[in-house]
């Protein structure tokens, strides 16, 4: 192929960051890198030593194609169809959330809890409510080597995808995977039960970035009337599945925290201290 003239990847990249910058896109430069980077096959480091390569033509027709979808508003993890959580590459489908780097703060309370009562190195058994891609077990399970892991979801292609996600990272063994609304078909107790539900109240939705509304399932969004449906179902089951010591904690929305904590509390659960903050300083973890 006829190499584009004035066109390397290093300016390649930059014009692409340009243009999602001025389209409005608060990542241009991470985005643009990515997509780059996916266009043609190349590392961080591919990127870096091949900076002054022309791109082929081909190259810069994948390029222009994967750029049109991102300014047509689909995420760049949709594009490239993985998304790094808890340093793990995962796989995603339509079936699945992109993950957000918000619930790693589900991870990190949960693991804080698990340590300071020294049991990190248990075999614990572990529920992730609503599983998606897997990402919240899939992290735990990278933390915990003795952990047995046990994921839930109404979508059997999600529940494909974190199975395939599982087998990749090694975890197959450590995990299985069910098909049932939040904690509906699960026996047992569990030391920690863990969930990141639907939250967003049904008629917030046509307001999300369209990269949310349109792209991430309805069903990982959708929290009913008030935003707190999945709650109500899901912690009413796990105070029966917990052992006693056992934790739960989740994920809740912007301002949702005190109504999840009350949920709690009416279920005879006790809270663990106050909700544990994102990087944005919200509070976003309810144990
Ligand atoms: N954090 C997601 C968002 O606001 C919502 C995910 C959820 O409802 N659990 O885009």
């Amino acid at each position: 192929m006829a190499p584009v003239v004035n066109a390397t990847v290093e300016s390649a990249r930059r014009a692409l960051a340009a243009r999602l910058l001025s389209a409005g896109n608060d990542s241009a430069e991470l985005d643009a890198r990515l997509l780059v980077g996916a266009a043609l096959g190349l590392d961080l480091t591919g990127m870096v030593t091949g900076a002054k390569r022309t791109l082929t033509q081909d190259e810069a027709d994948r390029l222009e194609g994967l750029a049109r979808r991102r300014l047509a508003g689909e995420p760049v993890a949709r594009i490239l169809g993985i998304k790094e959580f808890w340093g793990l590459p995962l796989h995603l489908t339509a079936a699945t959330l992109v993950p957000r780097p918000d619930t790693e703060t589900v991870v990190e309370r949960a693991l804080e809890l698990l340590r300071a009562d020294g049991a990190a190195d248990r075999a614990l058994r572990i529920a992730d409510l609503g599983t998606g891609s897997g990402a919240i077990l899939l992290a735990l399970l990278s933390e915990l080597p003795h952990a047995h892991g046990f994921g839930t979801d109404i979508s059997t292609e999600a529940l494909q995808t974190a199975s395939r996600n599982a087998a990749e990272f090694g975890f197959a063994d450590r995990a299985t995977w069910i098909a049932c609304d939040y904690g509906s078909a699960l026996t047992g107790a569990f030391d920690l039960i863990v969930s990141n539900p639907p939250y967003i109240p049904s008629a917030d939705i046509a307001g999300l970035a369209i990269e949310v509304r349109a792209h991430d399932p309805r069903a990982a969004l959708d929290g009913g009337a008030d935003g707190l449906d999945a709650y109500r179902a899901l912690i009413s089951q796990s105070a029966g599945l917990l052992t006693s010591g056992g934790f739960l904690v989740v994920e809740v929305g912007q301002g949702q925290s005190g109504d999840v904590e009350a949920l709690m509390t009416a279920s005879g659960l006790s809270p663990t201290g106050p909700p544990k903050a994102d990087l944005g300083g919200v509070p976003r973890a309810v144990s």
